[in-house]
C-alpha cells in the first residue's frame, strides 16, 4: 500500500465508509494522512467542581451525591445527576442514559469530564464521559486527535484508520537532504506525519507541525520565485491605453475616489501601457474599494477591444461581482458585454458562456476557477483579476499560456500584512497599497458580551432591521456535533431558534459552505434583495461579500474564531452610510478571553490585532485556530508561523543559489515532491 492507493485498502473501510471520506476529498490513504486533526483533546487534571468554568471542557473528581429526577421530553430521556466535592457541587445531565441512574452508586466518586454551562445562576455539565481515577490517569495528558468530520463518521473512526495507514503504507523516502534538515531544525517528513495525527505531548506536536508548515510554504514560495522567473520574462503583449470610457465612469459615480484608490489606479494604468506583463497586487483592507479599481482596470481593457476576466474564489462571490457590474453597466452605460461561468451552471449554460468567450461577444468574464479550464477558449484575454485570493500559481499562469494567452494579472487582497511578510508571500508581483478608507464611513461599533447579553442583543437586532437595516449572525459550526463535549452553537439550530424568538415578519435564513451552490446563490440573491434580513452563517461570509445595507455583525462563540478572522468577518458591516454594530458574543466567561476579544475594541490594525491575540494566548491554545482565512495553506497560517515563513523563504534563496534546476542527485526527491505540488497548486478556497 502506498499514498496513492485507495482508502477501501484499508480494513474496515467499505463503501459507505468510503462515501463518508469522498465527502471530506478523502480517496487515498495519502489524502487520509494530510487530513490533519482540527484541534486535540487533551485530558488535563481534574479541578475542582467550584472552578469548572462555563463554556469549557473540564475534568472534575467529585462524589455522587444525588440523583434527582429523570424526565421524558418526547423521545429524550434526562437524567440529573448532582456531584461533590470539597469546594462545591454541580448538576450533570445526561441524555438518552437511563441506565446510569443504577450504575452510578451514590456516595461513589468518579472523574466527570465534559463541557460546563450556565443555565441562569447555575452551572451544569452535559453529558459527561464517566471514567475510573485508573482510566483517566492513563489518558492524563495525552492529546487525543479530532478531525472536522462530517455525520457518520467519528474521531475514533478516523483515528483507527489513520493508524492502520501508518503501520501499512510505504512511504517514500526523505526529500529533504540530511543537512538542510539539521540546519532548519526539521523532523522527518515520515514522523511529522504521524506525530500530527497522535503526538505525545505538545513539544512533539510543536515540531511536527514545524516541519509540515514548512513543507507547505516551502513548496509554495518556491513555486512562487518559479513563477517570477516566467512572468517577468513576459513583454507586454496587451499594449492597453486609458481611453475616455473610464474618465466618464468616474465622472458619473456618485463619489470621487479616495487619495489611494487613485494613485493605486494610477500604478495600474502605467502597467497596462508598459513594456511588461503586469503582476501586481492591490492590496487594502475590507471595505478600502478595490472592486471599482479593478472595474476600471476591466473596463480599459474592454475599450481597448480585448476581453478581461474577473475570477473569484467562490460562486457567490463571483456572483456578486456579475451582478455589481450589471448595476454599473445600468447606471453608467458601460461598454461591457459581461459573462458569467461558474461551475454550477448547466451543460448547456455553459456552452453558451465559452460561445460567447470564443467569439469575443463577451468583453467580460466574471467567474470562479472555471474560466481557466481547458474548454474554455478566449478570443483575446488580456488581463485577469483574481479577487480575495492570491494562489495564481505557475500552474494556472502555464494553462493560460498553453492556450496561447499571456494576460495582465491584477490580484486583490484583503489580508493586511506587514511589509516584509509581503515580500515573502507576495516576492513574484509588485504591490500597491490601498491605505485609506473612503471618508464618509462611520467607525463601527463594538461590543464584546457574554451569552446572557444575548435578549437584549434580538432586541437590537429586531430595531435595527425595523429601521431596514440587514444582519449576520455567524455560528462556529454548521450542525449539532455531539463528540466536541462543548456544544457550540451551529448554523441549522440557531436559525430555527432566531426564527422563534424574532417576529414573524422578520426573515431569517441561513447559509453554510455544505449547502449546494445554487442553494447558496438564491440565499446570497436573496439577501442582496432584502428579502432576507437576518443571515445566519458560518465563516463563508467572510470573504468578500458586500451588502452595504447590512449594519449589525453578531459572532457566537467568538472564543473559537481569531481575532484576524473576526477582523475580516467585522469588515462585513459598516459598508454603507449606515452605523454599524459588531456584537462578539463569548461563549466562555473567562476573563483571559474576554480580555482578548476586547483588542478588537482598541484596533482597526489586522496585524496588530492577530499579533497581540497571539502573544496573550497560551501554548496549548494555539492549535485549532485559524488567524487568516484569506491564504488557502492547509495547515500554515501566516501569522501563527510568521518566523516559519521567514525560513522557509531563506531556505527557498538559498537552493535557487545552489540548485535552482534541483539537477543535484540530492535533490532528486526534492524535485519530485515539488513537481506533484505544482500540479495540485491549483488551490482555491472552495467554501
Ligand atoms: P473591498 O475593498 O472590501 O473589496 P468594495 O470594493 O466592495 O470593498 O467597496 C466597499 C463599498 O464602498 C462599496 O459599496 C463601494 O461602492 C464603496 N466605495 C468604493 N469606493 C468608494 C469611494 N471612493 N467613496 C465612497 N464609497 C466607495
Ligand atoms: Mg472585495
Amino acid at each position: 500500500m502506498d499514498k496513492t492507493s485507495s482508502i477501501t485498502a484499508l480494513k474496515g473501510v467499505g463503501e459507505k465508509t468510503q462515501c463518508l471520506y469522498e465527502k471530506l476529498h478523502i480517496r487515498t490513504v495519502g489524502e487520509l494522512l494530510a487530513f490533519y486533526p482540527r484541534d486535540y483533546e487533551v485530558f488535563a487534571a481534574p479541578v475542582e467542581v467550584a472552578g469548572a468554568q462555563p463554556g469549557e471542557v473540564c475534568a472534575v473528581h467529585a462524589a455522587v451525591t444525588g440523583i434527582p429526577g429523570e424526565k421524558k421530553a418526547g423521545k429524550l430521556h434526562i437524567l440529573n445527576v448532582k456531584i461533590s466535592d470539597a469546594s462545591g457541587s454541580l448538576m450533570l445531565t445526561f441524555y438518552n442514559m437511563p441506565f446510569l441512574k443504577k450504575a452510578l452508586k451514590k456516595g461513589g466518586f468518579y472523574i466527570f469530564r465534559g463541557g460546563v454551562q450556565s443555565r441562569g445562576s447555575a452551572r451544569i455539565m452535559e453529558q459527561p464521559r464517566i471514567f475510573s481515577m485508573e482510566e483517566y490517569r492513563q489518558l492524563a495528558g495525552r492529546l487525543i486527535p479530532r478531525y472536522s468530520l462530517t455525520k457518520g463518521l467519528s474521531d475514533h473512526m478516523v483515528q483507527k484508520c489513520v493508524r492502520q495507514a501508518f503501520t501499512c503504507c510505504d512511504f517514500e523516502p526523505e526529500y529533504f537532504p540530511e543537512e538542510f534538515m539539521t540546519k532548519y531544525g526539521l523532523i522527518s517528513r515520515r514522523q511529522a506525519l504521524e506525530e500530527i495525527h497522535f503526538p505525545d505531548d505538545y513539544d512533539v506536536l510543536k515540531n511536527a507541525r514545524k516541519r509540515l508548515v514548512f513543507d507547505e510554504f516551502f513548496s509554495f514560495l518556491f513555486l512562487m520565485q518559479k513563477n517570477k522567473e516566467f512572468s517577468e520574462r513576459l513583454e507586454n503583449y496587451y499594449v492597453i491605453m486609458e481611453t475616455s470610457d473610464t474618465v466618464r465612469f468616474l465622472e458619473r459615480l456618485p463619489f470621487p475616489l479616495t487619495g489611494a484608490q487613485d494613485k493605486v489606479w494610477a500604478e495600474i494604468r502605467e502597467d497596462l501601457a508598459g513594456p511588461y506583463c503586469m503582476n501586481r497586487l492591490v492590496q487594502g483592507d475590507v471595505g478600502s474599494g478595490k472592486t471599482i479599481v479593478a472595474v476600471l482596470a476591466l473596463l480599459t481593457t474592454a475599450a481597448n477591444g480585448f476581453q478581461g476576466a474577473l475570477m473569484a474564489p467562490t460562486e457567490v462571490l463571483a456572483i456578486q461581482h456579475f451582478e455589481t457590474v450589471q448595476t454599473y453597466i445600468r447606471k453608467y452605460g458601460l461598454i461591457f458585454r459581461p459573462v458569467l461561468l461558474v461551475g454550477s451552471m448547466s451543460v448547456k449554460e455553459k456552452r453558451e458562456a465559452y460561445a460567447m468567450i470564443s467569439s469575443g461577444e463577451a468583453n467580460l468574464i466574471i467567474g470562479t476557477h472555471a474560466l481557466i479550464q481547458e474548454k474554455v477558449q478566449y478570443r483575446s484575454l488580456a488581463l485577469v483579476v483574481t479577487d480575495e485570493q492570491h494562489r495564481f500559481g505557475v500552474r494556472q499562469r502555464e494553462l493560460l499560456a498553453e492556450k496561447g494567452e499571456q494576460p495582465h494579472i491584477l490580484v486583490m487582497s484583503a489580508t493586511p500584512i506587514p511589509r516584509t511578510l509581503a515580500i515573502i508571500l507576495y516576492g513574484d508581483l509588485h504591490i500597491s497599497v490601498i491605505d485609506e478608507l473612503p471618508a464618509q464611513r462611520l467607525p463601527i461599533k463594538n461590543c464584546v458580551v457574554n451569552t446572557s447579553y444575548r435578549q437584549k442583543a434580538y432586541q437590537f437586532i429586531i430595531k435595527e432591521v425595523e429601521k431596514g437595516r440587514q444582519v449576520y449572525v455567524i455560528c462556529p459550526q454548521v450542525e449539532g456535533e455531539s463528540e466536541s463535549g462543548l456544544s457550540l452553537e451551529n448554523v441549522v439550530d440557531y436559525t430555527e431558534k432566531l426564527k422563534s424568538v424574532l417576529p414573524s415578519g422578520i426573515q431569517v435564513a441561513y447559509l453554510h459552505g455544505k449547502m449546494r451552490p445554487a442553494d447558496k446563490k438564491r440565499i446570497m440573491e436573496a439577501f442582496s434583495a432584502q428579502t432576507i434580513d437576518v443571515l445566519v452563517s458560518t465563516t463563508v461570509i467572510e470573504v468578500g461579500i458586500n451588502v452595504p445595507n447590512a449594519t449589525v455583525m453578531m459572532v457566537e462563540n467568538a472564543e473559537r474564531f481569531g481575532l484576524a478572522q473576526l477582523h475580516q468577518l467585522r469588515g462585513r458591516v459598516g459598508r454603507g452610510e449606515h452605523q454599524s454594530y459588531c456584537i462578539f458574543v463569548s461563549g466562555s466567561e473567562k476573563e483571559e478571553t474576554m480580555e482578548r476579544l476586547k483588542i478588537l475594541n482598541r484596533s482597526n490594525d489586522g496585524f496588530f490585532i492577530a499579533s497581540e491575540d497571539l502573544r496573550l494566548r497560551g501554548p496549548g491554545e494555539l492549535f485549532g485556530i485559524r488567524q487568516s482565512g484569506d491564504f488557502s495553506f492547509r495547515i500554515g497560517d501566516i501569522y501563527t508561523d510568521a518566523s516559519v515563513l521567514k525560513q522557509a523563504s531563506e531556505a527557498v534563496e538559498e537552493l535557487l543559489k545552489t540548485d535552482p534546476e534541483l539537477e543535484h542527485p540530492e535533490h532528486a526527491a526534492l524535485r519530485n515532491y515539488l513537481a506533484e505540488e505544482s500540479i495540485n497548486s491549483v488551490d482555491f478556497r472552495s467554501i
